[in-house]
């Protein structure tokens, strides 16, 4: 096996677990708050609700994030093409 070979194996099985994960686990933990749910404010150091998961400790998966909005615009771009085409067959 060459180096080119396993470098190419790796980062494509790499890619193929990223996949699943997106797909069985679509929301990871929040970095900002650690998944708590609450930050501290700069200064005052008071407690307050995480804007980046809006209080849950969850956030999604930047993997699932395109496949949403790839699916979103497929989505779209088939009703625009069903719309614009005249129904010749009932
Ligand atoms: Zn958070």
């Amino acid at each position: 096996m060459t180096p080119e070979l396993i470098a190419a194996l790796t980062a494509i099985s790499a890619t193929i677990v990223y996949v699943l994960l997106c797909w069985v686990l679509p929301f990871g933990r929040c970095r900002a708050c650690s998944s708590k749910g609450t930050r501290h404010t700069l200064l005052l150091r008071r407690v307050t609700f995480c804007r980046r998961c809006k209080g849950s400790g969850l956030r999604l998966r930047i993997g699932r994030r395109i496949y949403n909005t790839v699916h979103h615009a497929r989505e779209q771009a088939d009703a625009a093409a069903r719309a614009k085409t005249p129904e010749t067959t009932r």
